[in-house]
């Protein structure tokens, strides 16, 4: 049965052009243009979502979901139902935390294999750059990774290897001609190991209870190191570099004077960046831990500034999660948890909630959250934008309602998120990808029908 082709109206639709009432015309999963509520062809069906926004479906360009391997962490089910609900349409999945990690083209393929008839939104995946796996980067590239991914430090799980400067060497020029981009965890190992030298042997040892202690553990030096760094290289191989999950805003100096020398850097911060601050984090909460850490309130405020000026380019979740017991909030020491905070699915409330505040709007969260996650990973000829011939991923935003986010609200395999209990602005109504209705009102398509892009 062919479906019929719809209209989608709202009075408050996101467009690269600005917010403006229309209908969303869709056909065959593709946008075919927008007008007029007077000027819908008569052989559309009519969804009208009033006073509503419609938003494009956003598309967060780094998420772990763990699968194959790891798939009691989290897995391409939950994941992209998690996303669904969370106004997400296309994900871009990280190379590591699962078996095999994505460092060659039969894991890239085992990948593939384990995704088939699982996932609720578009999915694609980034490579790793890891150890000395050269030889698989181009190789990699032609079968369809997205870009790759590296560690300047031990990534907090064994499998996917760090790459020393030697190695990172040796596999620029080989990044450089595939013209993708290098993601990059931007943390050099030298600051870290002189932090936990000095707090473990301070009088009696740190007391890795305070979350304080894991704070000093991961200096901001870390990270200005190793984007120094990374920015050097850049200029010598000329690779498209991102940097992932920014944390310190003290690093924006630099990057903003390599962008106005030209070298091609884009950088990303993550919504627990924007929304927590280390002030406000009791010791012993665990399910805040992630690396980088998160920072001082003011280092929030600066973030925020740069996401405001467009220093940032862009908002990713880097959702991460495991099983609780990972979390090890029974015994509550900072050094003995995983790091990573899941998001998927109240990131966008999350972001919507400080931005009036930053002197943004709605049309910003679209940049942000759809349109620059899809230029980093190349979707962006049909993913990203409300605008003809693109896909009719789209997501309907009550952005007036507040909430309390409950464990309820995650979808995740594991419903735990320091994000449980905030109170926060705006919720997912409904969420379309390629014209199909995926997600509404709590609950999900009865069959997942998400794609490879
Ligand atoms: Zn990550």
């Amino acid at each position: 049965m062919d479906s019929m082709a719809q209209a989608f109206v709202s009075e408050r639709v996101v467009t690269p052009q600005g917010i403006r009432a229309a209908a969303v015309l869709e056909d065959e999963g593709r946008i075919r243009g927008l007008c007029s509520r007077e000027e819908i062809p008569p052989d559309y069906a009519v969804l009208d979502f009033g006073d509503l926004a419609i938003l494009p479906g956003l598309v967060d360009s780094h998420v772990h979901i763990n699968e194959p391997g790891r798939t009691e962490w989290e897995g391409f089910w939950t994941a992209t139902r998690a996303a669904a609900a969370g106004g997400y349409t296309t994900l871009i999945d990280m190379p590591l935390n699962c078996l095999p990690e994505t460092t060659t083209v039969p894991a890239l393929e085992a990948k593939r294999e384990a995704a088939q008839g699982k996932c609720f939104v578009d999915w694609a995946a980034w490579g790793g750059v890891a150890g000395d796996n050269w030889e698989h980067i181009e190789p990699l590239a032609r079968a369809g990774v997205k870009g790759f991914k590296c560690f300047l430090i031990y990534p907090g799980c064994k499998g996917f290897e760090m790459v020393t400067r030697e190695q990172l060497e040796r596999s620029l020029p080989h990044v450089a001609r595939t013209g993708l981009p290098l993601l990059v965890h931007a943390e050099l190992s030298g600051p870290i190991e002189d932090a936990a030298a000095a707090l473990n042997g301070a009088d009696g040892g740190a007391d890795w209870r305070c979350y304080q202690t894991y704070l000093q553990s991961r200096p901001d030096e870390a990270e200005l190191l190793a984007i120094g760094l990374l920015l050097g290289l850049c200029r010598k191989y000329q690779f498209r570099l991102h940097i992932v999950h920014l944390a310190t805003a003290l690093a924006l100096r630099d990057l903003r004077a390599a962008r106005r020398e030209g070298l091609p850097v884009t950088v990303e911060t993550c919504p627990h960046y924007l929304h927590f601050a280390a002030e406000e984090i009791a010791d012993g909460s665990m399910l805040h831990k992630c690396a980088p850490p998160i920072r001082s309130r003011d280092n929030r405020e600066r973030l925020w500034s740069a996401v405001w000026n467009k220093d940032i380019d862009l908002v990713a979740t880097d959702h991460s999660p495991c099983p609780p017991q990972m979390k090890r909030q029974d015994i509550g020491h900072f050094d003995q948890a995983w790091g990573g905070i899941a998001s998927l699915s109240v990131a966008l409330s999350v972001i919507w909630t400080g931005l009036p505040a930053r002197g943004l709007a709605l049309g910003d969260v679209a940049r942000l959250m759809a349109e620059k996650p899809a230029v980093l990973a190349g979707i962006d000829q049909r993913k990203g934008k409300i605008a003809p011939g693109f896909d009719a991923d789209l997501v309907v935003f009550d952005p007036e309602t507040e909430f309390e986010v409950t464990a309820d609200h995650l979808h995740t395999r594991h419903r735990i998120s320091p994000y449980v209990g905030e109170r926060l602005l705006g919720r997912v109504v409904a969420t379309y990808v390629r014209g199909r209705e995926v997600f509404r009102e709590g609950e999900f398509a009865p069959e997942p029908f998400g794609i490879e892009v």
